[in-house]
């Protein structure tokens, strides 16, 4: 998709809907689209933000540090596991959440615990929600990993 605003402009491989939401993570503002990519309408702030192979990256370079914290816990119940079952195949599909839901509201109707199922994003990795809070003990933190944007062009730094 191509935008305008009576000049070249860069493209922005986002629905015209979503690009008409996006907000300057400085100051919430006005994005403007121009050759360079967008750029705060706020006189204030005018920060600049490339898009890199139509995708906008809109990091404010003040405050671009996100930690994610890891937490384990222990959980003793009886749950679905839908590994290697194709009847639920839909809800593993990594590119939507339309079937997961139904198949939670269906499961937490009969009683259900939980659902262990594969990742979707790591070949390895197995995943599991739980229904009922009290099934949930021993809740601990584990690793931390933070993410420095330095260059929006960039990958972070992983600390
Ligand atoms: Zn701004």
């Amino acid at each position: 998709m191509m935008a305008t605003n009576g000049a070249s402009t860069a493209s922005v491989a986002l629905p015209a809907r979503v690009v008409s939401l996006l907000a300057c993570p400085a100051c919430g503002g006005k994005l403007l689209l121009d050759m360079e990519g967008f750029r705060c309408a706020e006189s204030k702030c005018g920060q600049t933000f490339p898009i890199v192979n139509g995708i906008p990256i809109l990091i404010d370079p003040n405050s671009s540090l996100f930690t994610f914290d890891d937490y384990l816990a222990d959980f003793r119940a009886d749950l679905h596991d839908i590994h290697r079952d194709a009847a639920y195949a839909e809800c593993l599909n990594p590119n939507s959440y339309a079937s997961s839901p139904r198949l939670a509201r269906e499961l937490l109707a009969l009683g259900s615990a939980g659902i262990v199922y594969p990742s979707v994003r790591r070949a390895s990795g197995t995943c599991l929600v739980c229904f009922r809070p009290a099934l949930v003990t021993h809740v601990r933190q584990g690793g931390s990993v933070t993410f420095t944007f330095c260059d929006p062009s960039s990958p972070p730094l992983i600390s």
